[in-house]
C-alpha cells in the first residue's frame, strides 16, 4: 500500500468505488470518468506503478485481471467487442501510477486509437 496512491485507497476502501468484482487479490470497478457505455477498471490490490514495471513475478496476476476483463466484460454485454488499454507514463496520458487496466465497450471503436 502506498499511502498516497488513490487506487491503493480504492483498494482498501478507504476511498468508495462503484465495484463491480472484488476477491484477495484484485479489484474492479467503474471508471469515474466513462469514455465509453461501458468502462470499467481492473487493478491489482498490490501497488505497481503501471504495465512497465510488470515482471516475471507478477505475471500471473497481470493474466488474471486480463480474464477477469473478459468474464466482467461478458457480464455487462460486451464480450463479443471490448477494448483493453493499459497507459504506462504520463507521455501516453496515465495519470494513477497504480497500474490498473482500462476495459472499453459499448459503441464502435476505430482503430488506431485517436
Ligand atoms: P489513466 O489515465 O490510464 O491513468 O487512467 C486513470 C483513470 O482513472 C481515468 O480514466 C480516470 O477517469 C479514472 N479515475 C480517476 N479517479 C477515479 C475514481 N476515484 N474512481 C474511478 N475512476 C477514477
Ligand atoms: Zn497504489
Amino acid at each position: 500500500m502506498s499511502s498516497d496512491c488513490l487506487f491503493c485507497k480504492i483498494a482498501s476502501g478507504a476511498i468508495p468505488a462503484a465495484k463491480l468484482y472484488e476477491d484477495d487479490e484484485m479489484l474492479a470497478f467503474r471508471d469515474i470518468s466513462p469514455q465509453a457505455p461501458q468502462h470499467f477498471l481492473v487493478i491489482p490490490k498490490q501497488h505497481i506503478s503501471g504495465p512497465g514495471a510488470v515482471t516475471a513475478t507478477e505475471a500471473e496476476l497481470v493474466g488474471k485481471m486480463v480474464a477477469r476483463a473478459g468474464e466482467i466484460a461478458r457480464e455487462l454485454g460486451i464480450g463479443e467487442g471490448f477494448r483493453l488499454v493499459m497507459n504506462n507514463g504520463a507521455a501516453v496520458g496515465q495519470t494513477v501510477f497504480h497500474i490498473h487496466l482500462h476495459v472499453l465497450g459499448g459503441r464502435p471503436m476505430g482503430w488506431p486509437p485517436g
